[in-house]
Parts: C-alpha cells; sequence; structure tokens
C-alpha cells in the first residue's frame, strides 16, 4: 500500500512533551530541551510504525482572531505558553528541518485547520493520512483515508481511530463532530455547550435530527422542559459554537514524498546536547 502524510499537531505535541518530562532535560546552552526531545521521540516513534512518505509538523496561533470574533471566551481560560517552553517554540523550525521534516505555519489559522487542510489535499490526490494529535477536534476529519493517531497522557504511542472508533466513542459519524461539540460543549477549549446537555443527550439528538441545526428546529417540540429551554433559548451561541468547532481550510500544497533524514537529524540532536535521541537517530541511520 501507498505510503501515507503525517500531519503533526506540534502545538499539542510540544506543551505534552514540556508537562511530560523534568525541564531539568537541559540542551547544551543550559536551557530546557524537553519538548523538543519528547515532541522528537513521539514523532520517531509513529514515523517507524506508519513510514509515512512525508512529514508536515504544522503551527498557528492558539486561537484564530475570528473564532475570537464569533466566541470572545474561546481559549480564554489557556495560560500563556511558559517561559522554558517558547524557546523550544522558536527552535523548532531549524531543529525538526534537520529532520527532513516539513514546517508549515499559519498566521490566521490554527494549527488544526493545517491539519484538516493537508489531509483534504491528499484525500483528493487519492492518499492516506495520519493526523497526529492530542486534539479530539480533528476527530472531525476521520475517514476512509485519514485517521487520527490519538496521543493520551499516560499512554505509550498514539491510538488510531478511524470513523468506525468516532462512531464507538461519541455515538455519531466524524462529520458530526463540530455538531456534537457545540452541544455538548468542550472546556478545554472554552465552550460549554447547550445547559445540561451532556455526550448521551448530545448523541441522541443528533441521531434524531441529523444535524446541529435539525435539533434546533426541532427544538420547540421537544417534550422535556429544560432541555427545549436550553435549545431554543441559546440558538445563536449553539450555532456560533459550531463554527469555533469547524475546521476551516487553508490552501496549502501537497508536500511530496520526502523521507526522514536521520543522519541529519542525529547531528541536530548531538549539537543540542541530546545524545540519547542522537544514537537512536544514528542506530535508525545504520539500520
Ligand atoms: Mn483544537
Ligand atoms: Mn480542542
Amino acid at each position: 500500500m501507498a505510503r501515507p502524510l503525517l500531519v503533526v499537531d506540534t502545538p499539542s505535541m510540544l506543551f505534552r512533551a514540556f508537562y511530560g518530562l523534568p525541564s531539568s532535560i537541559k540542551g547544551a546552552d543550559g536551557r530546557p530541551v524537553n519538548a523538543l526531545l519528547g515532541t522528537a521521540n513521539l514523532i520517531l516513534r509513529e514515523v517507524e510504525v506508519h513510514k509515512p512518505r512525508a512529514v508536515v509538523l504544522c503551527f498557528g496561533p492558539d486561537a484564530a482572531d475570528y473564532r475570537l470574533e464569533l466566541y470572545p471566551p474561546y481559549h480564554a481560560d489557556r495560560d500563556p505558553v511558559p517561559d522554558d517552553l517558547s524557546p523550544q517554540f522558536a527552535a523548532c523550525p531549524d531543529f525538526f528541518g534537520a529532520f527532513g521534516w516539513t514546517i508549515a505555519d499559519s498566521e490566521t489559522l490554527e494549527a488544526d485547520d493545517l491539519l484538516g487542510s493537508y489531509a483534504t489535499r491528499e484525500t483528493k490526490a487519492g492518499g492516506r493520512t495520519l493526523v497526529l494529535t492530542g486534539d479530539r477536534d480533528m476527530f472531525q476529519c476521520a475517514s476512509k483515508l485519514v485517521s487520527v493517531l490519538y496521543v493520551r497522557t499516560g499512554k505509550q504511542g498514539a491510538e488510531e481511530i478511524g470513523p468506525k472508533g468516532v462512531r464507538e466513542r461519541y455515538g455519531i459519524p466524524p462529520a458530526l463532530v463540530p455538531d456534537f461539540i457545540a452541544l455538548r460543549g468542550d472546556p478545554s477549549d472554552g465552550i460549554p455547550g447547550a445547559k445540561g446537555v451532556g455526550e448521551k443527550t448530545a448523541a441522541e439528538l443528533l441521531h434524531k435530527h441529523g444535524s446541529l441545526e435539525g435539533v434546533l428546529n426541532a427544538a420547540f417540540r421537544e417534550p422535556r422542559p429544560k432541555l427545549r429551554q436550553a435549545l431554543t433559548g441559546s440558538r445563536e451561541e449553539l450555532l456560533a459554537f459550531k463554527e469555533l468547532a469547524t475546521l476551516r481550510d487553508e490552501k496549502v500544497r501537497r508536500p511530496r514524498d520526502k523521507r526522514t533524514d536521520h543522519r541529519s537529524a542525529a547531528r541536530a540532536a548531538r549539537e543540542r546536547g541530546m545524545s540519547r535521541l542522537a544514537e537512536r537517530l544514528e542506530q535508525a541511520a545504520a539500520g
């Protein structure tokens, strides 16, 4: 089978690695490299398992301006990037560039949107895409040709989730994930959802009415008074939540084939004082 494209939610991986590994892991200049090291290890594991035809590292602002305009509390609870982490963000193009991985950044859209855009391009060309992330928003991308490699705290390696996995978790198909998020809410993104509506009710409503719009149009007939009130009373807000959760398309180019360059990556790791990683990469280059 043709090799897949691996696209990486880099901010998600950097934060995960930063909080998962001690900041006593320092580089040649005495500054923490824990996020870079952990991210490299997370990606390399998937590269070994899936042998992608190319790797794209996506970046972008934490909250796109248009999303804040739609709903100011979006991402409002997020802490600023810690002092020990921002230089590691800045080092990414140089460091991961040495791995032969493509860096994709957007000024207006979030990494999420870029991930989805690459997956769309690859799908149009008939190729498979793997989306490495710890963000469940990306479940909306799952399809015959797109899988989410979902990373969770405390788990070794990512779990591959396709349309069936999304249905098993949420009780709805991937296309309805934004509708589902709008109804259920997502505290990590500052989206409250409909009052009193949890996963079960959200799935039940979508199952019955086919979409958030369908749910809202039928809301005045809802027999449960509290639920009826929650749906009819916040129609505009719920529609805005759906838009927040829906990925936007950025005009990206489908990358050409570019394998991981283990030798050059090993040099970059050694320069930054990551000797164990350098050894792992040298072994991979030799093997
Ligand atoms: Mn997201
Ligand atoms: Mn999210």
